[in-house]
């Protein structure tokens, strides 16, 4: 088990726009549990984006906490989006704040899963906001560069 080290924001690291992986190996399959454990050895995570353990690859790891399990996506890309709703949104990377963000309802998502077969997902409700907030960090992209209002986090949350 490794649990990474999270970068918070004003770290340059995720800012930047992540490259497709090539292949999924032994490597990028070594790099999706790490992003596991480190999700897992978080207070409240429900989704986490390479870029924020500092490694720029277009990986991302989700898991609800619902009892639907590690969801591991390569490459995801977002085919289809409808609907527009706002919700407060957290993120592991920015871990003093939260922030109103308006998302979509609905997504499709095509994606190579850990053994490197191809994906397709269709989701709504907080898998959606999840897949489009950490897919955003893929791209460089916070939920406080799109939130609507922005205020600190509770502290007992
Ligand atoms: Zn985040």
């Amino acid at each position: 088990m490794s649990v990474l080290e999270i970068h918070t924001a004003g770290d340059p690291v995720l800012k930047t726009v992540c490259d497709p992986v090539a292949r999924v190996d032994k490597k990028i399959r070594r790099t999706l549990k790490d992003m596991a454990d480190t999700l897992y050895a978080s207070h409240n995570g429900i989704g986490l984006a390479a870029p924020q353990v500092g490694i720029l690859k277009r990986l991302v790891v989700i898991d609800l906490q619902d009892g639907s399990g590690l969801l591991e996506l390569v490459n995801p890309v977002i085919t289809k989006k409808e609907g527009s709703q706002i919700g407060t949104e957290g993120c592991l990377s920015v871990p003093n704040f939260e922030g109103d963000v308006e998302r979509a309802t609905y997504v499709e998502v095509e994606y190579k899963d850990g053994k490197g077969q191809p994906q397709f997902l269709k989701a709504d409700g907080l898998l959606a906001v999840c897949l489009q907030h950490e897919l955003d960090h893929l791209d460089g992209i916070l939920f406080t560069d799109k939130a609507v209002t922005i205020m600190p986090k509770d502290p007992d949350e």
